[in-house]
């Protein structure tokens, strides 16, 4: 089964104005992508803990919505198999 992009996030999240949104593997590689773009687009080269606190949260809830969605998806092709 394929895992890819199960984490994701956007600065909106962060009430942000800005439209830039990542998504990858790994909390860690989503985090190390907004870092990268928090210091181009934002002058951010290190990030304030309460942004970084707020950003892993936002990881997280984007994760617990996929994995909730697949469950739901291996319920449904389960059944369809009976
Ligand atoms: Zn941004």
């Amino acid at each position: 089964m394929e895992r890819t992009r199960l984490a994701s996030f956007k600065c909106a999240d962060l009430g942000m104005d800005c439209s830039f949104e990542t998504a990858g593997t790994t909390e860690r590689e989503v985090m190390r992508t907004f870092i990268d773009h928090a210091e181009e687009a934002h002058n951010l080269p290190v990030l304030p803990a309460d942004v970084i606190f707020r950003v892993q949260k936002s990881i997280k809830n984007s994760c617990e919505v996929h994995i909730s969605r697949d469950i739901i998806n291996s319920r449904a092709s389960t059944a369809r198999t009976k």
